[in-house]
């Protein structure tokens, strides 16, 4: 665990949302347009003085039938749960609540580190109000103003010098980073334990130093070592805010960002849902590798042509997907279960695919002498060069005489041309469009 998670509490209306996008800054365009997940707005990451970190606004979890004083204590044990530092939100403009201090009551249960941060302090004479807020015991308060932007370095600042260090960040750990996402009862848990028996293997529990999540690490019996990063709820049960939509989102996001590659689980006996699609679609924005798991596989009447239909339901929903593996198992029967290793093995291969230059850029005159690149009021685009500048996932930088020119339709038919010249099965690829005069 690298990248520090931050929590946004506070009472309804002190300003998480203002302060989020404050703190997430220019990221939230990047993403916005994406539909599902991303638009709510209650997981994202952001970057200060060239370190990112993850921001949780627990905020956006609601919970509609729960009384509001509930929902805030909820909102606080999910951020002490999830998080490695909390930023306790509170606001000058009000002064200090009960509600205030109720949160800052269950914040000192926590081992975490908690900043304080005065928020709607929008100018000089309102620092005076602050003081206040020492009586909360959560040390000293940094004013900002989500409405002005102001006071977010000094805060963040901080945030770096209390977001906890990891030793294993040291040593680099090449394993190979997987999760299982899908829906409640799709069989994510029951396809971690039997994994785990398939691959008779030694298992060791990592416990986060700082989270509570605990993933799990074994070698396969080829002798690659793999990751098991814990997912929504697989050995969390029982907390109230559980099963709420939110939380599990946020909890598949989290998996998400952590893992290379993701396997998204579809229920066989269900089939594919609208929330199947959210989460996949937020893999997808990641740049992770996808493998699409069907599991279940057991309990399906196969007597007509199922695996060729429930192909071809996946492709049609799924259409960015189509780099995306897919595969039959039964966590039951541990049908399949076994090919799941290697699968992963390839995926984290090709994902780390370097190309050089040379042959990279025969496919592009190649793909341009087959067809034509656009144009535009009598401008033709062209494509000068095209270089790989990242692995996992394959970035590629292409340069051109005008950005305006390069239509998706034809990065589209460039990234479709890289994928038949070279083998990037399981991996989305990002194109990077540059111009050079
Ligand atoms: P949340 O319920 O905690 O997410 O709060 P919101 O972000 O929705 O903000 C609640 C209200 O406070 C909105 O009307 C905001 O415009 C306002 N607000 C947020 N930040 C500031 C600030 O820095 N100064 C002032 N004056 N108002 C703010
Ligand atoms: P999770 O909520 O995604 O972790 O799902 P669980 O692993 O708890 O499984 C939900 C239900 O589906 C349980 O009753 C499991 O016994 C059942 N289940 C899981 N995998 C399979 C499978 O491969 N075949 C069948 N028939 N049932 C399964």
């Amino acid at each position: 665990m690298s990248i520090p998670t931050i929590a946004l509490v506070g009472r309804p209306n002190v300003g998480k949302s203002t302060v989020f996008n404050r703190l997430i800054g220019e990221r939230i365009s990047i993403v916005a347009d994406f539909p599902g997940v991303t638009r709510d707005r209650i997981y994202s990451t952001g970057e200060w003085l060239g370190k990112e970190f993850r921001l949780i606004d627990t905020g956006g979890i609601e919970m509609t039938n729960e009384p509001l004083m509930d929902q805030v204590r909820f909102q606080a044990e999910i951020a002490m749960d999830e998080a490695d530092i909390i930023i306790f939100l509170v606001s000058a403009q009000e002064g200090l609540t009960d509600a205030d201090e109720e949160i800052g009551h269950m914040l000192h249960r926590t081992k975490k580190p908690v900043i304080l941060a005065v928020n709607k302090t929008d100018n000089p004479e309102q620092r005076q109000e602050i003081y206040d807020f020492y009586a909360l015991g959560h040390g000293e308060p940094y004013p900002v103003s989500g409405a002005h932007g102001t006071g977010f370095g000094d805060l963040l600042d901080e945030v770096m010098v209390q977001a906890p260090s990891d030793s294993s960040d040291t040593e680099e750990d090449t394993s190979i980073k997987f999760s299982f996402i899908g829906r409640p009862n799709v069989g994510k848990s029951s396809l971690v334990n039997s994994i785990l028996k398939e691959e008779r293997v030694i298992v060791s529990n990592i416990e986060g130093t700082t989270r509570e999540a605990v993933d799990t690490k074994f070698t396969s019996q080829s002798g690659r070592e793999f990751t098991m990063i814990d997912t929504a709820g697989i050995r969390k049960r029982g907390k109230v805010y559980e099963h709420t939509e939110k939380y599990s989102v946020l909890r598949a996001m989290s998996a998400i960002e952590r893992s290379d590659i993701v396997c998204m689980v579809i229920d066989a006996e269900t089939g594919i849902r609208e929330q199947d699609k959210r989460v996949a679609g937020y893999a997808y924005d990641a740049g992770k590798g996808i493998v699409i798991v069907v599991n279940k596989w057991d309990a399906v009447d196969k007597s007509d042509n199922k695996f060729e239909e429930f192909t071809k339901d996946i492709r049609a929903e799924f259409q960015y997907l189509s780099f995306a593996p897919i595969l039959f198992v039964s966590a039951k029967t541990g049908q399949r279960l076994n090919k799941l290793p290697e699968l992963l093995e390839m995926i984290y291969d090709n994902r780390h695919r370097r190309v050089q230059s040379s042959v990279l850029n025969d496919v592009v005159s190649d793909a341009v002498a087959m067809n034509p690149t656009p144009t535009d009021k009598g401008r033709r685009l062209k494509i000068y060069y095209m270089t790989q500048v990242a692995v996992n996932p394959p970035t590629f930088v292409v340069f051109v005489n005008d950005v305006e020119l390069m239509h998706f339709s034809y990065e589209r038919f460039l990234e479709n041309q890289l994928r038949n010249a070279f083998y990037f099965e399981g991996t989305p690829l990002k194109l990077i469009v540059r111009e050079r005069k």
